[in-house]
């Protein structure tokens, strides 16, 4: 069993879930982040944004949807602008990227519990079989045979790879990336030529939704949110690269009546947006903003900028994500 599992038994043997769920009455706003929604095995491109599959997330919706007072993807914008309209704890259901199994997997889930979730799309992927950075990272990794992969870009290291289970290498070198404002070209460049690879452009099948499957899931109810247009770090870039970002995904929305003035940070860690972004996503004529770095937000200090957000892990059981909810009413930041 592993930390999570062992803490939630212990736990609610201990009947310590339920006395905090009872003791944590404090109003609050916990937003979960998902990407994808699928099952992991064979997958050929980055495992680490798969957080459930299929069956996972339908466990997790069912706990919530018995356990929690869920926001729709309306009131989610509500209580953020008006954090006093926050009485009690509540939780809400968000995605990034847009990902096809959004809509393939998730969007039926949602459907058969009730419940409603805010999709934030980068505009660049839609209705194409393009590969994001870090998908065409992780292919390129799982397919190179060279066991030591040797970049000199953003700086010079070698990373082994475990060639039966290279994901950790996956995300040692996406992180080199994540963590250093460097120039995508030039990471991309290094990575290809540490694997001996070419780094696909577009996937075999298309990996992200269409306009229309979006369009569907907010006439059932969804929203649809900006993730930029391309997904670069917006601190990496200028601050007019950064308007260039939120304008035409902002832009590509509105053209189509979604939702146009939420939008989540790609990435969404603490050195990934800066002061500088979030004048330019303000300019840009957004009202709302998330981050990702974990943490709920209380409305005593709600900022619509930096919404708080914790992120979900693969085989989280529901009864888990109970637990975790439940030592967020408690503690001013989650639990792993
Ligand atoms: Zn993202």
């Amino acid at each position: 069993m592993n930390r999570r599992g062992l803490a939630t038994s212990v736990a609610s043997r201990a009947g310590l879930l339920q006395l905090l769920e009872r003791a944590g009455a404090r109003p609050a706003l916990a937003v979960l982040v998902y990407h994808r929604v699928l099952s992991p095995d064979g997958h050929r491109y980055d495992k680490a944004v798969i957080e459930a599959t299929p069956e996972e997330f339908d466990e997790q919706m069912g706990m919530l949807k018995r356990r929690h007072s869920v926001v729709t993807a309306d009131e989610l914008t509500d209580v953020i602008l008006n954090p006093t309209k926050l009485r009690h704890f509540r939780v809400a259901v968000t995605f990034d990227d847009g990902y096809r199994d959004n809509y393939d997997h998730a969007f039926p889930i949602l459907k058969s519990h009730g419940l409603s979730a805010t999709f934030f799309v980068s505009t660049h992927y839609m209705d194409s079989r393009r590969l994001s950075w870090w998908d065409q990272v992780a292919y390129v990794i799982r397919k190179s045979r060279r066991s030591t992969l040797k970049l000199e870009y953003p700086k010079r290291v070698a990373v082994e790879v475990d060639r039966d289970a290279p994901d950790l290498a996956i995300q040692t070198i996406l992180r080199l990336y994540t963590r250093s404002n460097a120039d995508l070209s030039c990471f991309l460049a290094a990575v290809e030529e540490a694997c001996e690879l070419r780094v696909p452009d577009e996937a075999e099948d298309r990996q992200f939704m269409s306009w229309q499957e979006a369009q569907e899931m907010k006439d059932a109810g969804m929203s649809i949110g900006s993730h930029t247009h391309s997904h670069g770090i917006l601190a990496a870039m200028t601050a007019e690269q950064q308007r260039a970002e939120c304008r035409e995904s902002r832009e590509q929305l509105k053209a189509r009546n979604l939702t146009s003035d939420v939008l989540a940070y790609p990435v969404g860690s603490v050195t990934t947006f800066s002061a500088t972004t979030i004048r330019c996503a303000k300019d840009e004529g957004y009202r709302i903003a998330f981050s990702n770095y974990g943490g709920v937000n209380r409305p005593d200090a709600m900022n619509p900028f930096d919404v708080k957000r914790m992120n979900m892990n693969i085989d989280e059981t529901a009864r888990q994500l109970r637990f975790r909810l439940a030592l967020s009413r408690v503690s001013r930041r989650a639990a792993w």
